[in-house]
């Protein structure tokens, strides 16, 4: 076992560090007779300076450092194993948990920044038609420091893989930019988690990640946006469409059948942050299902009005399924629709189609799990 896995080896008795606001770090710190100042430290040591030990930062009173190292582990997750596209060298991660259950993760290098898929569940509830995730069923939510856990596993592979950083022409500071809850389940299913990993990576002590940079990416889930807009009322948000005729998005989606598009939609129409920064949309293409010119017209009906972006997405594969991607042609003409109503539409083909890490694809076989 290398130091890493053996030093963030889960303790089940210890919390996860991962999971403090800088607030209850704070709070930490007054309990044990500290000034709560000695959060930022902690923070910057865990968060700037990927310290495993926190708490042996120079610095830090005495009692303090043996309360937390005796009551705290960084994390409980490792990297069991991880996966790198031949193709766009986005990395897939499987992530194994402190009680052993798995997750995927992956890293998607761009240009000029990083984005890193989470994961919110172990597996998922919402048992779309086209997804891999979804035929797992639901395990169990994550954690906030499970969900952090990800980004702090991922930035530190980052900091020890400089070669991949050369081979991308990334500059060697270069970090995760971007976080997208696109990963394993759906995270507003999970929104007291989200909320508080949101305003773990936001922190300025910490990763500071500005919040538009995080995508929260939904089925759509009213309940939990609810919720999640408690917290974070800002949050930026997308939109899992698929059909804008309700009978058949309840066929593709079975959560549809509970929240109807239209009601979320007309809701989302409302939010102060739509008006400011528009919305994203996505639609994943399947041939033959939802992919006709008059899918297209109907979804231009619903944004009638809205600022919205639009992502296609052609299905990728998953396992035995007669489901496809429409030809070329196809998702051209349907973008060329949209477009011509004068919204912003895009093809999105995932990253890391050789690696399973591609949109619904990410899956962790029962056995393992
Ligand atoms: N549960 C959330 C987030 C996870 S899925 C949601 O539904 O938004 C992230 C995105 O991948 C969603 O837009 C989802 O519809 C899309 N997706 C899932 N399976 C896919 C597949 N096989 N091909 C293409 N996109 C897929």
């Amino acid at each position: 076992m290398d130091v890493l896995a053996q030093i963030t080896e889960s303790k089940p008795e210890s919390a996860s560090f991962l999971g403090l606001t800088i607030e209850d770090a704070g709070q930490l710190c007054v309990k044990s007779g500290a000034s709560p100042i000695h959060a930022r430290d902690l923070f910057r040591a865990v968060y700037k300076d990927n310290q495993l030990k926190p708490w042996e930062r120079p610095g830090i009173p005495k009692k303090l450092a043996s309360d937390l190292a005796n009551g705290f582990q960084l994390t409980g997750l490792r990297i069991h194993s991880e996966n790198q596209s031949r193709y766009d060298s986005s990395v897939k991660f499987l992530i194994e948990l402190g009680d052993k259950s798995q997750v995927e993760m992956v890293l998607m290098p761009e240009a000029k920044r990083i984005t890193l898929c989470v994961s919110s569940q172990v597996g998922c509830a919402q048992a779309c038609i086209f997804c891999h995730t979804g035929r797992m069923g639901l395990t169990r939510n994550l954690s906030a420091a499970e969900i952090v856990g990800q980004v702090w596993l991922a930035n530190h592979w980052i900091s020890t893989h400089g070669d991949w950083l050369l081979k991308l022409g990334l500059p060697a500071h270069q970090r995760i930019s971007n976080i997208v809850f696109m990963g394993m389940g759906e995270p507003l299913d999970n929104p007291e988690a989200v909320g508080k990993a949101i305003s773990i990576l936001i922190d300025p002590f910490g990763y500071n990640l500005a919040k538009r940079k995080i995508s929260v990416s939904t089925a759509g889930h009213m309940d939990g946006l609810d919720r999640l807009l408690r917290l974070h009322p800002d949050v930026r948000l997308a939109i899992s469409v698929h059909s804008a005729f309700d009978h058949e998005r309840s066929k593709i989606m079975p959560i549809n059948r509970r929240w109807p598009l239209k009601d979320l939609i007309a809701k989302l129409k409302d939010l102060p942050t739509h008006k400011e920064n528009g919305l994203l949309l996505q639609y994943t293409l399947i041939a033959g299902v939802n992919d006709s010119t008059d899918h297209a017209r109907e979804l231009i009906r619903l944004v009638d009005g809205m600022n919205v972006k639009i992502n296609l997405i052609p299905l990728n594969p998953v396992g035995p399924s007669r489901l496809s991607s429409p030809n070329v042609d196809r998702l051209e003409a349907f973008r060329d629709e949209i477009y011509r109503a004068g919204h912003r539409v895009m093809v999105r083909y995932s990253k890391g189609q050789d690696i399973g890490g591609a949109c619904g694809q990410l899956v962790v076989s029962q056995k393992d799990a």
